[in-house]
């Protein structure tokens, strides 16, 4: 994989932007928007089924519906693109521009106190590069396609 399609895909911190639920291209968004399509009017046949099947997993449709809606209009460009749409305090964006460098294990300035992160983001951030660093970042990308982005 090229360096520059490596980097399109993964946001400067080392989490995948292609991986994230708010991406725009991403296969949680179009698999959301997928199964909404087959689902098509099923709203009703959840209320009958509730009584008729007798099984009150059905009750639940609505609640499984605003999630999947949710999923489904969820429209980040990636933190490449654009601010991130889901943390809008984010650190990291803003410094590795002003600093001009691709990625957080690139800078001599890592771990740092500028990411604005809770404590398990923080964590899973400083665990993210010092992967990278002893693998590269090639390798650690071909880790991202092989897992789920939410472990
Ligand atoms: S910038 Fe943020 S919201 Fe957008 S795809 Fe990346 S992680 Fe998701
Ligand atoms: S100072 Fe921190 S947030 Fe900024 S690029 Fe370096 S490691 Fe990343």
């Amino acid at each position: 994989m090229e360096y520059a399609q490596i980097k399109a895909s993964l946001a400067p911190c080392g989490l995948s932007c292609e991986k994230c639920f708010a991406y725009v291209d991403g296969d949680i968004r179009r698999h959301s928007l997928n199964l909404k399509e087959k689902l098509g009017n099923f709203g009703p046949y959840a209320k009958r089924y509730e009584t008729l099947l007798r099984n009150p997993v059905f009750g639940k449709y609505p609640d499984f519906v605003e999630m999947l809606d949710y999923f489904a209009s969820e429209n980040c460009g990636g933190c490449r693109n654009e601010q991130c749409k889901l943390f809008r305090d984010c650190g990291v964006r803003p410094c590795h521009q002003e600093k001009g460098i691709d990625f957080c294990y690139q800078c001599e300035e890592f771990p740092c106190n500028k990411t604005h992160f809770d404590e398990n983001l923080y964590k899973a951030w400083v665990r993210i590069n010092e992967i990278i660093k002893a693998k590269g970042i090639e390798e650690y990308y071909e880790m991202t396609l092989r897992r789920p982005r939410y472990l």
